[in-house]
């Protein structure tokens, strides 16, 4: 028995747009372009960002190297990156309040905005939150989808290289607003990124002296510039801490920022810091520390903050004040900007420490 082929039907396919995008293409080092991704669609409640700049983050360090966090959070496959500028492409038919068109920055991290944190003010905790560029696609691409919720307008006098590093800059506002340094002497731990926009900020709140530590001299050179009385090497050892001392009656400074999350200056820092001061911890270690709580914490009855992500959104609203004020200096820690598609010498820029806040270029 002989069957007849019956003639193929030509079903037209619209192809479905594509993006350029960075994405983690296997687990191990280094991130992969690829200009055909498929553009992501948003939900009824979502927006659709076409993003212009994208800051790179020590996160984005830790998933280039994959290291032990990174091997064991981010599923292979996604499109890395969390702090960016864009424009409003298109919205979903149940988002309400913004129009494509707008320029807008987004918090980064998102909640169903149902369990108790999120519930009593405290969303930046929640016990479901997602992270864009490491728990789903994030925005080193053409495109990302955020939650209307998430999305931050972005006032018209904030340049877009600024804009593109909202993220981290709202973890310094966050931890410096949490300490409270109004008419207080500070000691910022390590002056990296984050570090250095702390010292930016403190100065702006109000902080009335501003001490730091570093193991890299160019950045503690830049902290002073940045407002810092002194700036020490910690790698010359405890010496300092008399000097901090001394200078601030004998007491130590009213509050500790640590940034750095280095054991040696986290034990370095509360030595510094007077009976009754506040710390402020965002630096994380990468491994357990040991560390003297009696020393430290209970005989000196300090307070101690842990430091996570930015309150939602009362630190954005914080931070665009500060913003508005004029008084923050980010034009010397946001470095160097690259073309997407040089990807390779961006990270290579950061990861050397060639450059502090490296931003890439994504679209026009
Ligand atoms: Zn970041």
């Amino acid at each position: 028995m002989t069957t007849i082929a019956k003639p193929a039907v030509q079903v037209p396919v619209t192809p479905k747009p594509t993006m350029r995008c960075l994405y983690k293409h296997h687990a191990g080092v280094g991130l992969k372009f690829d200009g055909q991704r498929n553009r992501p669609v948003p939900g009824p409640r979502d927006v659709l960002i076409r993003v212009k700049k994208a800051g790179i983050c020590g996160t984005d360090r830790h998933i280039w190297e994959w290291d032990q966090w990174a091997a064991g959070r981010i599923p292979v496959g996604i499109v890395t990156g969390h702090e960016f500028v864009g424009t409003i492409e298109a919205v979903g038919p149940a988002v309400t309040k913004y129009q494509p068109g707008l320029r807008v920055s987004a918090e980064g991290h998102i909640t169903a905005g149902l369990d108790y944190n999120s519930r009593t003010g405290n969303a930046h905790i929640a016990s479901d939150t997602r992270i864009i560029g490491i728990d789903r696609d994030g925005c080193f691409a053409d495109y990302v989808v955020v939650p209307e919720e998430n999305v931050w307008p972005v006032h018209p006098s904030i340049p877009d290289k600024v804009a593109a590093v909202l993220d981290p800059l709202g973890n310094a506002v966050h931890t410096v607003m949490a300490a409270g340094v109004s008419a207080r002497s500070v000691l910022v731990s390590g002056v990296g990124i984050i570090g250095l926009m702390g010292v930016t900020v403190a100065k702006a709140a109000g902080a009335s002296r501003i001490f730091c530590t570093d193991v890299n001299p160019a950045r503690l050179a830049l902290a002073r510039k940045l407002g810092a009385v002194e700036a020490y090497d910690a790698r010359k050892g405890d010496g300092f801490i008399s000097d901090v001392r001394r200078a601030t009656r004998g007491e130590g400074v009213d509050v500790l920022l640590e940034m750095s999350g280095a054991e040696s200056a986290m034990i370095q820092g509360f030595r510094a810091l007077r009976s009754g001061g506040t710390a402020a911890l965002l630096g994380l270690p990468a491994k357990q520390v040991t560390f003297d709580f009696n020393e430290h914490i209970i005989f000196k009855g300090c307070t101690v903050l842990g430091i996570n992500g930015r309150k939602m959104f009362e630190t954005w609203y914080q931070m665009e004040e500060l913003l508005l004020s004029g008084r923050l200096e980010l034009d010397e820690i946001i470095t160097h900007e690259f073309p997407l598609e040089d990807f390779e010498r961006a990270f290579r820029t950061m990861m050397t420490g060639e450059g502090i806040k490296v931003v890439l270029n994504v679209g026009a």
